[in-house]
Formats: C-alpha cells, structure tokens, sequence
C-alpha cells in the first residue's frame, strides 16, 4: 500500500449515476438526503442529517499493479475470499448522520472487541453478483431490490435506514472502478459476487440499537456452485431444529440466520448432502433449500402442470430477487403450460406426488447457486428421487436458467441487466 498513488488521485463524482450507470435508476426518485424510515427508529430525531450520499464518494486508489487477477479456479481453491482492489466503507454515527462514502484499497476493518455486532449480531447483507456479457458489457442483475432489500433487513436490526438508490450508486461505482481489471472482456461469461453489508460498531456492552454503524461493500470471487454432479441432494432439517418462525426474522437477510443453520448443515453434509431442505411446523411446510429459495414442478392429479414454490406472506422465507425472477420469467414464458403457484405445500405433499409419479424436477434458486438442479431429498425414512429429463437438469430447470443468463450476460437486452459505465 506504500505504493499507493497520493491523495491527489481522490476524485470527487458529482453525477456518479450519469457516469457509471447508463440505465436509470429506477428508485433514485427519493431525496437522497432522506435519512430512510431511520429517524425515529435509531432516536436520532429529525432527518436533516446527512442521509447516505454517493455523490459525495471520495476515492483513493490501490496501485494497480501490485496485485494481479488469479483465474477464477485458483482464486476460489483457498480458504479466503479473494476480494478486489477496493472496497467502499461509509460510517454512520447518531449524531451526525451517515458520513462521506469512501472508495479505497481492500483491507482490514478496524474494531473495538465491544462492538456491537461483535456480541448482538447487529448485522445485515446482501449478495449479488457483476456479470462480464459476452457482448463485453458488465452488468448488474436487478441491483435495486437488493439495495430496497439490505434497506429492510438494516432496519429490522435497528440500524440506521438510508435511500437504497444512493446504496445502489455506491454498488455500480465499485463495479465502474474494479471491473475493468477484476472482470476483464477477455473473460466473458464470468461474475464476481458483491457484498454490501451493515454491521453495529458502537464499541458499548448492553443491548441496545448501536448508535455508531458501518456500511461497507466488497466484490470478491465466488466459486460456481450451480450444477453438482448428479444434482443437488438435500436432506430435511432435524427434527429438533427449525431455520426461522412465524414471528421471527428469516425474511430478512441478517446474520443470525445463519450462523445456527450450520450445525444441521455440516450434519447433513457429512453424510453426503448439499444442503438442508428446511421444513416448518408440524405440517411440514417446504420453506427454503439451505440459503437458497425451493422449487418443485410437479404434475396435479388433475394432469395440470404445475411450479410451486413457498410464499412470502408468512416471512418465514427470503424475498430472493432470484425466486421472483423465475416466478415473473415463468408466468410470462411458461404461460398455459405451467402454473406458477405460491402457497404452502407440504413435504407429505412431494412424497405423494413422487409415489404416484407426478414429480417432474425441483430446483434451488439463489445468487450464490443460481438455478441449481436438485436430485434427492432425504426425509426421515423417504429417499425422494428427482427426475432430470435433461440428464442434469429438468427441462423447465434448464429453460429457466438459460433466460435468466441470457439477461445476465447480455444475450437478451433486458431492463433487469443494469449495464455498469465502466471507467477504462
Ligand atoms: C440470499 C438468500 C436467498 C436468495 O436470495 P437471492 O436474492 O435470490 O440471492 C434465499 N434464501 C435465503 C435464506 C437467503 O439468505
């Protein structure tokens, strides 16, 4: 970092929507210095303080030469996350607001052991990916319900609120500054994962809502996880865990969610699974697959078609930008072949459906899997067996995917690809 280019490389953006997103930005219609719903919420009164504000992006840039990009096979063989050159942090305290936004070199956060999130889980994030098109554009998959999203997870944990446009700014900027080198043309058909997150900072024991927070966002690489050998197998949570409840949190993307699945998780997979196919309630409700929307597509005994998958209305699951892609993508392509139906179903309900042969296929959808074919569920003493008609992978499956990537990297020109504006 000695070599890192002086302060004089600060560059300060007033239009870093012109600049860098050639797609309007489709929420940026609120006052960008609304402090969100935050007000009241973290008891810091009124909002005439500075609310989140990426036109006032500082930028401080790593020497471009000192690290090179690793292929995308040795970048995901550690047990670290390879991140890019930069990160964006913005701090917020209660008093003053949210502070200026900050591009600059990766590196370590620096913490008090009494930080807040470090003992209440004060934390939230989100995940997304930046796809390099085979047109050679660089493209963000409907960034604004991520950013509309991480809004209401942030404030589920009472954490400062802020104008998901501005958060979405700050996302296609880090994207405009290491996209070139991290996501080069020269390898279309590849992503990085992008990770915004909100964490409480306030260095105070006690619960309470932290009056200090930080917003900070990495791009890093993923490793590809969306077609398993044979498919992915599943197998039905403990029968003593549950991963959310009525009343709980699991519609929101914090990271207490996810710590305690870990157990049922690394259980399942050492006996062979992917993944736990969490059920709820005595019922047995199919809710998600790990941290990944379900999907079934079986035939009614009516002989109708139909793709089912659970609905939001509980907030037991995730609003995944990736289920309501397909749910959209579905109705509209798939009409007057396939149903699409959002209702709790039971996995009773799938064992008969697999008894009596009506099971079509079932996939996973999520950022990190994206559409990932499933082959098996383990429930109790039941082995169901997934048919993939297309070896590895059911026909809908397949199609589903194959639009969802078309819009991705640039194949179909379509307002869910927001095109970054790069800076060469
Ligand atoms: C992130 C996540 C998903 C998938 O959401 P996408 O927006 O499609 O990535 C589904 N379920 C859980 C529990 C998640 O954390």
């Amino acid at each position: 970092m000695g070599d890192r280019p002086p302060k004089s490389g600060n560059l300060r953006h007033s239009e870093p929507e012109s600049r860098y997103c050639r797609n309007r930005i489709s929420n940026g219609k609120t006052n960008g210095h609304t402090n969100g719903a935050t007000g009241h919420i973290n008891g810091n009164g009124t909002s005439t303080l500075p609310g989140l504000d990426a036109s006032k992006l500082t930028i401080t840039r790593a020497d471009p030469t000192a690290r090179a990009v690793p292929d995308e096979v040795a970048a995901c063989a550690g047990n670290e996350t390879i991140c890019t050159d930069h990160m964006i942090t913005v701090s917020w305290n209660a008093a003053t607001g949210w502070a200026t936004p900050e591009l600059k070199p990766y590196g370590p956060l620096s913490l008090l052991p009494t930080a807040s999130v470090l003992h209440y889980a004060t934390e939230c994030f989100e995940g997304l990916k930046a796809y390099r098109g085979h047109d050679g554009g660089l493209r963000l998959f409907r960034p604004d319900l991520n950013a509309k999203r991480m809004l209401m997870s942030t404030l589920r944990i009472s954490l400062p609120g802020f104008s998901p446009a501005e958060l979405e700014k700050l996302i296609l900027t880090l994207m405009a500054v290491d996209g070139p080198k991290w996501l080069p043309r020269s390898r279309p058909g590849s992503y990085l994962y992008l990770r915004p997150a909100v964490i409480g900072t306030q260095p105070q024991l006690g619960v309470q809502a932290p009056k200090e927070a930080l917003l900070f966002i990495t791009a890093s690489f993923m490793p590809r996880m969306d077609a398993p050998v044979g498919g992915m197998r599943l197998h039905t949570n403990p029968e003593d865990m549950i991963r959310a409840w009525v009343g709980g949190f699991g519609y929101a993307k914090v990271g207490a969610n996810y710590g305690p699945s870990l157990l049922a998780t690394n259980e399942a997979r050492s006996r062979g699974f992917g993944q736990i196919l969490w059920l709820y309630g005595p019922e047995g409700y199919c809710t998600e697959a790990g941290a990944s929307n379900f999907f079934v597509v079986w035939r009614t005994r009516e002989g109708a078609l139909e793709m089912v998958t659970a609905p939001l209305d509980d907030k037991l699951i995730l609003d995944g930008v990736t289920r309501r892609s397909v749910v959209e993508l579905a109705r509209e392509r798939l009409k007057g072949e396939v149903e699409v139906v959002e209702r709790k179903y039971t996995i009773d309900e799938v064992i008969e459906a697999d008894k009596e042969g009506r099971l079509i296929e079932s996939f996973a959808a999520g950022t990190a899997f994206f559409i990932c074919p499933v082959s098996q569920i383990r429930h109790r003493e039941h082995d169901i067996h997934i048919p993939m008609a297309k070896g590895e992978s059911g026909q809908y499956t397949a199609k589903i995917k194959g639009w969802m990537t078309d819009i991705m990297y640039g194949n179909e020109q379509h307002p869910w690809g927001v095109v970054v504006e790069e800076q060469q």
